[in-house]
């Protein structure tokens, strides 16, 4: 998801970029110590788990005693994947400029940027190329024109009233305003209920009927852009899930992290110093100890195999989807959670191919130097291989100039390159040998994803129970790096206050 920059939109003469980047407001939280030192659990340590103990740490210092209890790599399903003698970011891949958590985080801890690959582009239904850009940015433009036509200026301003109404959700959390549900949060966020409706209408309803954006655009370009992100149709997802597809419609709106994303979470971990356990959650139970009358928490877990019990906590943050998680929860009344735990995950297979793309599988027959290099897909009748994206992936810590040299390479004399192919389950060999008219490596990240979105979304709440918080109910407004910051910040304010009422 979200590898590859849709760069269709970088070739119209009047979409130009209309942002800069800021950070301000970010970090000028005050910290408000508590009177006694409490300590707090997280259960998680990916985007959401790091950046919450990072939070936790700016609003309450060292009145805060934080333990952070993860299992597997640091970063969650931020990852790379080691493949033929490199590293590709294997789960989130991309961010967008104007993510101001996950930007400010990654300025603040020194990380770089890596400006996306900007290759042609391809839309393909299947059988054919409905759309394919030039090398000639005139052609590449009248191109567009004569298929999408000016719907794309209304798509256009459309994401530019987007992402400027959802950073009023930047203002109110630097001023302190947490909400209980993400409901609440998105209602209050923007004018005129724009991203509850966002949540509550398909994507295709909205873009198409409400919006009047036009039959092709939204068929192929915001039914691509979904399928690259979220690998779910128009249909089937939300238009707040649709419009976080499309915002790296974006000029140059998108970068990931040299050296890889993971690295995001990696840094706030640590800058958090909070204190980090490689275990396995595998109960959290409320309990009241004799000298307090509020409710404490006790973790059971398993680390190196061991099995462990926790000391008493204040307060527990769960920074794990609930739906893939296997966590029991005992002393509480779990009743109104059953619906978040039954709701399905999508599954991904992020596959790494090093090899040529076949131009018959494309229904053409040349692969040339224009052949497109990220390919967005339309929903496919009977696709002889499902899958819904193919885009060409550089190295982690590949410098601009490597790029440049190896795309001129590859060009001029038509060498394989690494592809990243998006599918529900595993391709198989002879699937592979349909898509790539030769190939050498061929290796496989599966991924339970991001939610199988439902239309309308409830998105369940970031309260499970007194003291005990939940920061991935936001995934259902639209599962990112950026969403799992904005509910992580959410959930230090809401601990922040609870903490702060048991001072009283
Ligand atoms: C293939 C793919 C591509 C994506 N592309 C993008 C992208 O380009 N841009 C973008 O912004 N987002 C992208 N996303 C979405 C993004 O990765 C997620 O929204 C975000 O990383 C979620 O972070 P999280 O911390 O909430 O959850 P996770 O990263 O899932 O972290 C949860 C953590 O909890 C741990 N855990 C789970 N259960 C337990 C337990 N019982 N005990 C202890 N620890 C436990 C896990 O090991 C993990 O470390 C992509 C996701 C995938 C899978």
């Amino acid at each position: 998801m979200w590898s590859f920059a849709l760069s269709i939109l970088r070739a119209i003469p009047f979409l130009g970029s209309f942002f800069k980047e800021d950070y301000e407001s970010l970090y000028s939280v005050e910290e408000k110590p508590l009177k006694t030192t409490r300590k707090v659990a997280i259960i998680g340590y990916g985007v959401g788990g790091s950046s919450v103990a990072y939070f936790l740490h700016e609003l309450l210092g060292s009145s805060v005693e934080v333990h952070v209890f993860g299992d597997g790599k640091v970063g969650g399903r931020t990852g790379v994947v080691e493949f033929v003698g490199n590293k590709y970011e294997a789960g989130a891949s991309i961010i967008h400029k104007k993510n101001r958590y996950m930007s400010g985080l990654s300025a603040k801890f020194g990380l770089k940027k890596a400006e996306l690959p900007d290759g042609y582009l391809g839309i393909f239904d299947g059988v054919k190329f409905l759309y394919r850009s030039s090398a000639f940015s005139v052609i590449s433009k009248l191109k567009l024109l004569w298929r999408y036509g000016f719907g794309l200026r209304k798509l256009q301003i459309y994401l530019n009233n987007l992402l400027t109404q959802f950073s009023s959700i930047y203002d109110l959390q630097s001023k302190g305003k947490s909400f209980a549900d993400p409901i609440t949060m998105v209602k209050a966020m923007g004018s005129h209920d724009m991203f509850y409706r966002l949540t509550q209408v398909s994507a295709e309803e909205c873009f198409s009927k409400e919006l009047g954006w036009g039959d092709r655009i939204v068929s192929e370009i915001v039914s691509g852009a979904c399928r690259n992100n979220y690998c779910q149709d128009i249909t089937d997802i939300t238009a707040m899930v649709g419009s976080v597809s499309i915002a790296g419609a974006q000029d140059d709106s998108l970068y990931a992290i040299v050296g890889g994303n993971f690295q995001v979470p990696m840094k706030a971990l640590e800058a958090s110093t909070a204190e980090v356990h490689n275990a396995h959650v595998t109960k959290v139970s409320r309990v009241v100890t004799p000298d307090k009358t509020s409710p404490s928490f006790v973790l059971n877990y398993t680390e190196d195999e061991a099995v462990g019990q926790s000391e008493y906590w204040d307060a527990v943050i769960v920074a794990c989807p609930l739906e893939t998680s296997d966590i029991e929860f005992e002393g509480f009344d779990t009743g109104s959670w059953t619906s978040i735990k039954k709701q399905a995950f999508h599954r991904t297979v992020a596959n790494f191919i090093h090899g040529k793309l076949n131009p018959k599988f494309f229904g053409t027959d040349v692969r040339n130097h224009t052949f497109p290099q990220t390919i967005l897909t339309t929903k496919m009748k009977q696709p002889a291989v499902k899958f819904t994206t193919i885009g060409l992936n550089y190295p982690v810590d590949y410098t601009e100039q490597q790029k440049a040299d190896h795309s001129k390479a590859v060009a001029a004399k038509d060498t394989a390159n690494i592809y990243k192919i998006f599918s529900s389950e595993h391709l198989t060999e002879d699937q592979l040998n349909l898509i790539f008219s030769e190939y050498t490596e061929h290796t496989a990240v599966d991924w339970m994803a991001y939610p199988e979105y439902v239309v309308p979304e409830n998105c369940g709440t970031f309260i499970l129970n007194e003291g005990l918080f939940y920061i991935n109910c936001i995934e259902h407004v639209s599962s990112a790096m950026e969403m799992s910051c904005i509910g992580a910040k959410n959930v230090s304010l809401l601990t922040k206050d609870y903490l702060h009422k048991l001072d009283q």
